[in-house]
């Protein structure tokens, strides 16, 4: 699948995109709709640019930071979600405000059309390919952003860490303390049973697998997240 390619184009400049095989190109697919009042549909080709300028929280805030204005222009939600765990940096920056919001994923594939939400979407493994059509995310009573990043034209984030208040609850995800981004249930757990920020986030590390990359060590994130998560829910909070 070819969104922006700005995750597929420097793969095929460098020769680790496989030879062969077919390219759908989805430029002119019609997905790059974003609308809706209660509940807001955003086609797999909206931009990240188009989503850093409309005050949804909290993906506006995450996408706003990532790379800069020119691949922003170009990179899409879709390939945002679907981008493939990177060997240098963490990527996919929006899929943790996608799992605070308890967002939904409308997808083509084998078996037809299907809704699931981001969880299911993402751990579906490798071998399933399908095509992302759009993204439905109830707007959240309120949310944070917050990430932990090197001062660099190009930072990638080291660690992200997202919190929404639905009518679930407040979720609490996380980017770069594993492949892809992750819940963090225990945390959420905490705040449920009525635990302080700073108390909550001490259980931030629990079950999360963060990986050595060139950005970061596990050692730093594993150290350095329960900090990120304090400081997120305290903006969280004080926001509401
Ligand atoms: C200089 C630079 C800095 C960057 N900084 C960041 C950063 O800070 N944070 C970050 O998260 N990313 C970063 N990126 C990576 C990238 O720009 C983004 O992740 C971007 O959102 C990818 O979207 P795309 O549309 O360009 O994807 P593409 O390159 O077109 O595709 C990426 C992957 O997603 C799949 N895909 C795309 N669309 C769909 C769909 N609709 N359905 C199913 N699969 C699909 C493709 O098959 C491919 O595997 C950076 C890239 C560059 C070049």
């Amino acid at each position: 699948m070819f969104a922006g390619g700005t995750i597929l184009m420097p793969d095929v400049a460098y020769g680790r995109y496989p030879r062969g095989g077919r390219t759908l190109m989805l430029r002119r697919a019609g997905l790059d709709g974003i609308g809706g009042d209660g509940t807001i549909t955003i086609g797999a080709m909206v931009t990240l640019s188009a989503i850093a300028s409309s005050g949804l929280e909290p993906l506006a805030p995450a996408a706003a930071d990532i790379a800069d204005p020119e691949i922003r222009a170009q990179a899409t939600v879709g390939g945002n979600l679907c981008a493939p765990p990177g060997r240098e940096t963490p990527r996919g920056d929006l899929q943790a405000p996608l799992l605070a919001v308890g967002a939904r994923v409308r997808s083509a594939g084998p078996g037809g059309e299907r809704t699931e939400s981001v969880e299911q979407f993402l751990d579906r493994g490798e071998d399933e390919p399908r095509l992302v059509l759009a993204i439905e995310v109830d707007r959240p009573r309120r949310a944070s952003y917050l990430s932990q990043r090197r001062a660099h034209a190009h930072s990638y984030a080291v660690l992200s860490v997202a919190c929404a208040e639905t009518a679930d609850g407040v979720r609490v995800a996380a980017g770069g303390a594993g492949p892809r981004a992750v819940r963090l249930s225990a945390v959420e757990r905490a705040l449920a049973s009525g635990a302080a920020p700073d108390e909550a986030a001490t259980d931030a590390v629990d079950g999360v697998a963060p990986r050595d990359d060139a950005l970061a060590s596990a050692w730093y994130r594993r150290t350095v997240l329960p900090t990120l998560v304090h400081r997120a829910l305290e903006h969280f909070f004080e926001g509401g």
